[in-house]
């Protein structure tokens, strides 16, 4: 697809992406935008660069800016249309539709994973020293890890 990318407008950066979270909440589906463009140069064969830019191909030229110019400028550079990336997220088995984090004792232990808003209610199965004392008292032999 050729596209002049001239006249595009400032994009913001959240156009490039497209965000979908599955319906039981335990899945977050991200689709990166970009628009490549091909140098056709001899002397730089095979380069190029990529853009971001929204579903429809406009152009973020707020990201990359000095590139863009340089392209702009070069007529060895050949439009190769929009292409995009597929990122998966796993979610938060609460459901709150946010990303966890893996969360560990004082001692570096697995918790498990959790977001913010579930984190603390969560956590609070825990004796208080277990999230802070390196040295908490534990009745069972704790395996070291290498
Ligand atoms: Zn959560």
């Amino acid at each position: 697809m050729k596209q002049d990318i001239q006249g595009c407008k400032l994009m913001e950066n959240e156009m490039t992406t497209v965000k979908t979270i599955s319906e039981d909440k335990q899945e977050m589906t991200l689709v990166h935008y970009e628009h490549n463009f091909r140098c056709t140069s001899t002397d730089f064969q095979g380069g190029g660069y990529s853009f971001p830019c929204s579903p429809d191909g406009v152009l973020d030229e707020d990201r990359h800016n000095e590139n863009l110019s340089l392209v702009k400028a070069d007529p060895s550079y050949v439009d190769e249309g929009i292409c995009f990336w597929t990122e998966r997220v796993w979610l938060c088995s609460c459901g709150s539709g946010e990303i966890p984090q893996i969360e560990c004792d004082a001692r570096g232990i697995y918790l498990g994973k959790m977001c913010y808003k579930c984190r603390d209610e969560r956590l609070s199965i825990y004796r208080p020293d277990v999230l802070t004392d390196t040295n908490y008292w534990h009745d069972e032999p704790i395996e070291e890890e290498e």
